[in-house]
């Protein structure tokens, strides 16, 4: 996002719909810090300037730039993907996609949540932590997945690890018996990662609709608290096999 000098009178009104407090004052006016800027557009959509200073950085739809606005701005759609978000549609919709069968667990670690925004190199962190461990393929519909240089190592491409996004997610799946490993090697890196995350495990349920209990042994185990949650959409599931 940019701030036109020109226009710009100096209210301040705009620096606190900044989710990172990217837009600060440089003498009697706005400016954001570019670096900082993880182009979410909440500033400008949010309408409040009233000189309409603010406008669109004019690399926002530039590679590798972009990647900013992709994964920040929840109303752009992302081009690997086709859907708007920084994940993939299959993470909450397992009872219509199928991607985690019953033998299977569904891993996501979602970096940078809530708002406090992340730089792409940690994701890199993680995804060469994870191939180090011997899991080396992320969810082909992820937007992740594209960004991947070297699948063995977990290496990104270079160019964009000086992109910084709102948030991230990697999402893979495992069979179950590899949950722990999994878990270990994300306790470990969690250290090397200057941010927050989110840590999902979600599976299907057991016959009696129970979260299966040998996965929620694994997590307690590897020192982790669970809180279960369910994403339930309405009429939208399918029969599989
Ligand atoms: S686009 Fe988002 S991150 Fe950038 S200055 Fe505006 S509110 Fe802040
Ligand atoms: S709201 Fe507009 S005029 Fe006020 S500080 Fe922000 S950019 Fe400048």
């Amino acid at each position: 996002m940019l701030i036109r000098e020109e226009l710009c009178v100096g209210c301040g009104q705009c620096q606190p719909y900044c989710p990172t407090a990217a837009i600060g004052f440089q003498g009697m006016k706005s400016v954001v810090d570019q670096d900082v800027c993880y182009e979410c557009g909440t500033c400008l959509r949010v309408g409040i300037c009233p000189v309409d200073a603010l406008a669109e950085h004019p690399m926002v739809y530039e590679y590798p730039r972009a990647l900013r606005k992709f994964f920040s701005d929840p109303s752009a759609t992302h081009k690997a993907t086709g859907i708007q978000g920084r994940g993939t549609e299959e993470s909450k919709t397992n009872d219509v996609t199928g991607r985690v069968k019953p033998h299977e667990a569904g891993i996501a670690i979602e970096v940078g949540r809530p708002t406090l925004g992340m730089g792409l190199h940690d994701i890199q962190k993680i995804s060469q932590a994870l191939a180090r461990a011997g899991i080396n393929e992320i969810e082909e519909c992820n937007p992740i997945h594209s960004m991947i240089a070297d699948e063995a190592t977990g290496t990104l491409k270079e160019e964009l690890l000086g992109e910084r996004v709102l948030s991230a997610i990697i999402e893979i799946s495992v069979p179950k018996e590899r949950v722990p490993v999994v878990l270990q090697t994300i306790k470990e890196v969690a250290k090397e990662v200057d941010s927050v995350f989110m840590l999902d495990v979600f599976s299907t349920l057991g016959p009696n609709l129970e979260i299966q209990p040998d996965i929620l042994e694994m997590i307690t185990d590897a020192g982790f608290n669970w809180r279960p949650n369910a994403k339930i959409n309405m009429g939208l599931g399918r029969a599989w096999e």
